[in-house]
């Protein structure tokens, strides 16, 4: 099989592996049928990431169950399914507390897409191991378009933890998203659907913003510093510390920010203003397969359009050429026999 490899800065080509096979009772074999770049695959590409190449690319997918083992129980070969990014048990005792990202029973950073943390792959595979298939695989709910949802791995399912469950402890909230790519539109879109009074979108490119406007945004070019008593909830998902420092600054008393992360380069926090506001800073990798069923649930009550964002749906075949061309989220499609 072959699995798409990030070889170079703004390079990428299909490297042939080993098909991969069952290792126990408890795995599946997969075949990722729509996939989709996360936001820091953009970084990765462009050169800004910290591990040196070649790796296989990837860790946003739907894919079809193709073997299972004989211990899972919860999905069958012809399920389609969402393959959570990072590589969890479900059984030790931070799965247990829902921390599937921070799994003791793999190594630190077990993920696709990255060998961080191990040797897992990438999800532009054509066939992908899943080490623990019923803890892992969340199938995919019918009436859900793949091809809308091959974010729900990562970045879908991260806006809705980014914003939904302190929407619901404030109720009504003002929403501040300073973002550059398919996260802060998720956010926004979902913001509104969950009775946010009032979403302003930051960012630079003018077809974020009119995707924003789409989803009943405000939006800016750039954040001026905002008088404080702004917003009650922020979200950064720029990969900048000045943005994140800014994003902070527009709190109203005792609000809170959530960070998307993957801040490569060092900065400075204004944490004497943090400290006179009472800001809640969060920032932290996603235990993304807890409330990817959450995620998955609010797409399917239709009060969300994640389709609106995805920018392209461009064959397989034409990874290699068209994955480093910038897009916001284009989705990678496989015609299966
Ligand atoms: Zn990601
Ligand atoms: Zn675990």
């Amino acid at each position: 099989m072959r699995e798409l490899t990030y070889v170079a800065r703004r390079t990428v080509e299909w490297r042939e592996a080993p098909d991969p096979r069952l290792r126990s009772d408890q795995e599946a074999i997969v075949a990722p049928v729509a996939a989709t770049p996360c936001d820091v695959d953009s970084s990765i590409l462009a050169g800004h990431g910290f591990i040196e190449p070649p790796f296989a690319l990837g860790h946003e997918c739907v894919a079809r169950v193709v073997e299972t083992g004989a211990a899972v129980t919860a999905v069958a070969p012809g399920d389609l399914v969402v393959v959570p990014w990072s590589i969890n048990c479900g059984t030790c005792d931070r799965c247990r507390q829902s921390l599937t990202a921070h799994c003791a029973s793999v190594p630190y950073m077990a993920m696709y897409g990255a060998p961080i943390g191990g040797s897992w792959g990438g999800l532009f595979s054509d066939l992908v191991r899943v080490p623990y298939a019923d803890a892992m695989l969340v199938p995919l709910p019918a009436g859900l378009d793949p091809v809308a949802m091959a974010s729900a791995s990562d970045n879908w399912s991260l806006a809705w933890r980014l914003v939904a469950p302190h929407l619901k402890a404030r109720p009504g909230a003002r929403v501040l998203v300073v973002a550059r790519g398919s996260i802060g539109l998720y956010v926004c879109d979902i913001a509104r659907a969950l009775g946010a009074s009032e979403v302003l979108y930051v960012d630079p490119e003018p077809r974020h913003r009119a995707l924003a406007e789409g989803f009943g945004a405000a939006t800016a070019e750039a954040l001026e510093p905002a008088p404080q008593g702004s917003f009650e909830i922020a979200v950064e998902a720029t990969g900048r510390v000045d943005q994140l420092a800014l994003t902070v600054k527009s709190l109203a008393p005792e609000g809170i920010c959530e960070s998307a992360g993957n801040h490569f380069r060092p900065g400075e926090l204004p944490l004497l203003d943090m400290y006179l506001t009472g800001v809640t800073l969060r920032i932290a990798r996603d235990n993304v397969r807890a409330h990817i069923p959450d995620a998955l649930a609010l797409a399917a009550s239709g009060k969300v359009a994640p389709e609106k964002v995805v920018s392209d749906v461009i064959d397989w075949e034409d990874l290699p050429t068209a994955l480093p061309e910038k897009h916001l989220k284009p989705v990678f499609v496989r015609a299966e026999a």
